[in-house]
């Protein structure tokens, strides 16, 4: 361990383990990237920041961050609500946005191999132009990365008939390490088959995990063919305010896929002559485009 005084002490032993990296340590852009949006969370004073521009970068700043002591925090578009990409004092803030290229669409498996930057939605473009879908739907989509959502196994409005993030992680590449192995080791972890059923299931612990496992720089994701029938709403009817917890006469059989909902006083569902239920009333805030 080095014995280290100070930030700029700090951020010089940085700078010199790792040569061939871009340190930042203006304190304006280090403040800037420093949190995310919970503005009710403590921040901290990080010692220098790293735009990584690939896995072995990561893999080396990491290493040299365990030698020095510096604990590092990840860091992705820092939509995050939770202050998970909140500085510690005296971190090295690893920003993984500029991560951000889609590595392979494969039409045939239906899957996309992706850099932890991506943006949720520049991902739903790029398949789509395949006919393919990405379904996990944080409200975020327009800003928040592959990577944050894969900590943070972001889901939105979409989850309730199609999942979230984790139903939708094959696989995963990490920078990992610990006390018991070698910091900065990079790990490839499951698999790109539809069906997977041996071992320990460690890219599902990796989802959800808010960096605390490791540093995610590639992404293997499931996808869906998209949706080529016109787009339609249903909305659940309710007459209250509070939570339903039964189903409506009328609502879609018993069994059926959920539909996605939004609650609304207007009745939408209504039995059919044949004893089937469709849906009437347009929408009044539609909700998710698929149902
Ligand atoms: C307007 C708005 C709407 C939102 N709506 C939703 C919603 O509908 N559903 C939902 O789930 N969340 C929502 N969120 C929260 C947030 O957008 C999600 O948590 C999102 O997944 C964070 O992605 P990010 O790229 O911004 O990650 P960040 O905020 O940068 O980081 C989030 C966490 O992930 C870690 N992390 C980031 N990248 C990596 C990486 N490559 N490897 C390891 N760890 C990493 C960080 O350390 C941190 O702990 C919303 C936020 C806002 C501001």
């Amino acid at each position: 361990m080095c014995p280290i005084s100070s930030y700029d002490d700090q951020a010089k032993a940085l700078a010199a383990a790792l040569p061939d990296a871009r340190l930042i340590t203006d304190p304006d852009v280090l403040a800037s990237i420093g949190h995310d949006e919970a503005e009710w969370a403590p921040v901290g004073t990080p010692v220098a920041a790293l735009r990584a521009r690939s896995s072995d970068e990561v893999s080396r700043a990491v290493a040299a961050c365990a030698d020095l002591r510096i604990p590092v925090v990840p860091r992705g578009a820092g939509t995050g609500l939770s202050g998970g990409a909140n500085a510690v004092d005296g971190c090295l803030v690893l920003d993984l946005s500029g991560m951000n290229a889609v590595v392979e669409i494969d039409t045939d498996n239906m899957v996309a191999v992706v850099q932890p930057g991506v943006v949720n939605d520049d991902l739903k473009k790029a398949v789509a132009e395949h006919g393919l879908w990405y379904p996990p739907d944080p409200a975020s989509a327009p800003w928040s990365t592959i990577g944050g959502n894969v900590a943070t196994n972001a889901g939105g409005l979409c989850c309730l008939k199609y999942g979230v993030t984790r139903d939708y992680v094959l696989g995963l590449r990490a920078v990992v390490g610990g006390p018991a192995g070698a910091y900065g080791t990079v790990a490839d972890l499951g698999r790109r088959t539809t069906k997977g059923v041996a071992g320990y299931d460690l890219t599902g612990l990796f989802v959800g995990s808010e960096g605390t496992l490791g540093v995610v720089t590639e992404v293997t994701l499931r996808l869906r063919p998209a949706r080529r029938d016109a787009p339609r709403t249903v909305v659940a009817p309710s007459t209250t305010s509070s939570p339903r917890a039964a189903p409506s006469p009328g609502s879609p059989p018993a069994g059926s896929s959920p539909p996605l909902s939004n609650s609304s006083t207007a009745p939408a569902w209504r039995p059919s002559r044949n004893g089937s239920t469709s849906a009437s009333a347009p929408a009044p805030r539609p909700t998710c485009s698929r149902a």
